[in-house]
């Protein structure tokens, strides 16, 4: 077990499969940006050895993320592989969709078992704004996919930034009457040279909660467990609501009279949820980055190299956690400028 010195139990994993993205997101990366060079990335190999010794200190839980996890080459087999690493019990996925419908089916049968898609908008012009150049329907047909072959339950991250797809918050609610989906609404956050950008567009949660009710309709909190089709569920008081609503990971679930779907709100600037964080991440240069937002990072990639032993390596990852930040700085204006977003994976 990987306990930190606040006596959190870290089991959860997200790996970043690369930094190299499809889609250029206006709140997540610069236009221009330039990526590492591949031999700077963990290898395959690398990667499986990197998820046993993991798996091996009761990490259970894995999320693949990026940069664009579905064009590494190979996702397939290395899904393969790490869904087969003993220890494994929950694989999932988050991605931008583009690639899904043509690899919902494989990476299901190779052992996902579940997909986050990004879709910011439903409306094509303004999904062009934000991803620079992406395509709308391809995501859509992601998703539908995704849902077919049963890559569920589905949920959508739909990140707002003011002056680009505020319009999309009641649209993007409303899809929770006709689907079992859960929409969650992320509140921007701010890394390196994107920080004044997301930093002056953020749209909070409790703002993007009173457009819904404003322009959809009554938002109630969930409460019943039955109805979160989350695995981590608990509950959490937030600043605006007198019953308390879920939390199914990070997201607080609330939902719209007569949905089938919900909604998550994940409001990581405005009411972080650190006291209940069980995750640590590990990216694409194979460095275990303790706290989304804190800098903090420590280098595996390099002792793998040059021949750490498993004792070794897995000392340094029980080091890293045990040292683990509480929470982030946000509030201090401490922003981690290390890396973008895409480098990290969310
Ligand atoms: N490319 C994949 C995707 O877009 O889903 C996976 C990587 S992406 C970095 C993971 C998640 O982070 C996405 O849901 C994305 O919308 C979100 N994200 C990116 N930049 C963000 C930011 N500055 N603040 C909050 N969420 C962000
Ligand atoms: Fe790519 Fe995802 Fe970042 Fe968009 S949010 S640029 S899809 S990594």
């Amino acid at each position: 077990m990987a306990l930190d010195k606040f006596g959190r139990n870290i089991h959860y994993l997200r790996i970043s499969l690369t930094d190299r993205c499809n889609l250029r997101c206006v709140y997540c990366m610069p236009e221009d940006i330039t990526f590492r060079p591949r031999m700077e990335l963990m290898q395959n190999d690398e990667l499986a050895r990197l998820v046993r010794l993991f798996a091996d200190l009761g990490f259970d839980k894995i999320r693949l993320t990026g940069g664009e996890p579905t064009i590494r080459e190979n996702i397939v087999s290395i899904v393969g592989m790490i869904a087969s690493t003993p220890g494994v019990k929950s694989l999932s996925m988050t991605t931008n969709g583009v690639l899904l419908p043509q690899l919902a089916q494989p990476l299901k049968e190779a052992g996902l078992q579940r997909v986050n898609i990004s879709i910011d908008t439903l409306d094509e012009k303004e999904f062009r704004k934000i991803t620079r150049w992406g395509k709308l329907e391809q995501v859509w047909q992601g998703i539908l996919e995704s849902e077919r072959v049963g890559l569920t339950p589905v949920k959508l991250n739909a990140v707002i930034a003011r002056g680009f797809n505020e319009s999309a918050i009641a649209p993007l609610a409303r899809l929770t009457y006709e689907h079992n989906w859960q929409i969650r609404f992320i509140e921007m956050m701010p890394f390196g040279e994107v920080a004044d950008f997301q930093q002056s567009q953020i749209i909070r949660a409790k703002e993007m909660r009173d457009v819904i009710r404003a322009e959809v309709g009554k938002l109630s909190p969930v409460t019943d467990v039955a109805r979160a089709s989350g695995v981590n569920t608990m509950q959490v008081a937030p600043a605006d609501e007198k019953h308390v609503p879920l939390l199914d990971g990070e997201a607080r679930l609330y939902q719209l009279q007569g949905a089938k779907g919900t909604l998550g709100f994940i409001s990581s600037v405005t009411e972080p949820f650190c006291a209940h964080c069980t995750r640590a991440r590990l990216t694409a240069d194979g460095r275990l980055r303790l706290c989304l937002l804190r800098e903090k990072e420590v280098d595996l990639l390099t002792p793998l190299r040059q021949g750490a032993t498993q004792n070794e390596l897995q000392d340094l990852i029980l080091q890293g956690i045990w040292h683990k930040p509480w929470g982030h700085g946000l509030a201090h204006n401490v922003i981690p400028m290390n890396r973008v977003m895409s480098e990290i994976g969310g």
